[in-house]
């Protein structure tokens, strides 16, 4: 027993080595690109960083080199979501999606950053990018249960996925369902803005109700799905043309 846990250690010092990969890597992979099927049947302490980096450097497009260079490392550092990259469909598998004509939405925690009534108007003005091009209506509600549950809140709160502190991981969301899903989280830690300074909450919140409604991450740099954050002009903004695309395969378009 013994002598398997030691092989098990040189294993790794080897597959380390092998990879010279630092740890921080090492985490950003298990945490956006550790398939779990592929690893079901291989120990869950041996996982393939190598082809874990380059399901990465595919997914953003960077050149597949399996190894950790200078371009691959900049863009772990980017402030991200906290969903997966794994599945790299349009769509969560099955395409959940919410079957009501009305979706109600409530707001446990607020940040404390913003005022009250700034969130509550970005939150607006986030559900209204659908709302607008599906034919879906989000509602409001301040008791109760809601469909979607939205808090902000630092470190663990609540769920298996304890947020990091400043940058790293913004927010995350479940997939439609019953129970928890849909439910939105945002990292407290964060430094929340209506502007380009910092983290802007409308992209955020938009981003984060795409997989709230049933998308995926996209590997368009030009979707809003892209995983990671990038400050664009908030004014008169609408959704890219990947993200109508994929929302409205899901439910429709909006005749008005
Ligand atoms: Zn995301
Ligand atoms: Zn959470």
């Amino acid at each position: 027993y013994l002598c398997a846990n030691l092989c098990t250690l040189c294993m790794l010092f080897l597959i380390s080595v092998k990879m010279f990969l630092p740890l921080s890597s090492q985490a950003y992979l298990s945490k956006f690109y550790r398939d779990l099927n592929a690893t079901k049947f291989r120990s869950r302490m041996m996982p393939d960083l190598e082809d874990e980096l380059k399901a990465m450097q595919k997914f953003f497009g960077l050149e597949v080199t399996g190894k950790l260079d200078s371009n691959t490392l900049e863009t772990m550092k980017q402030p991200r979501c906290g969903v997966t990259d794994v599945a790299r469909y349009e769509h969560f598998q099955g395409r959940p999606r919410w079957k009501q004509s009305v979706v109600t939405y409530r707001i446990t925690e607020y940040t404390s950053q913003l005022s009250k009534r700034e969130v509550d108007a970005t939150i607006t003005n986030a559900f209204q990018l659908y709302s607008d091009i599906i034919p879906l209506d989000f509602k409001q509600i301040y008791s109760g249960t809601a469909d979607i549950m939205i808090l902000f809140k630092a470190g663990y709160h609540g769920d298996f996925y304890p947020f990091d502190g400043p940058t790293g991981v913004l927010a995350h969301a479940n997939a439609p369902g019953p129970e928890q899903g849909g439910d939105t989280h945002f990292d407290e830690d964060e430094r929340w803005t209506l502007s380009s300074r910092d983290i802007n909450l409308l992209l955020v919140a938009a981003h984060e109700f795409g997989h709230a409604l049933g998308l995926e991450h996209s590997n368009d740099p030009l979707a809003l799905m892209y995983p990671t954050y990038q400050y664009i002009n908030t004014n008169g903004y609408t959704l890219p043309r990947d993200d109508r695309l994929g929302v409205q395969a899901l439910y429709g378009k909006c005749f008005l």
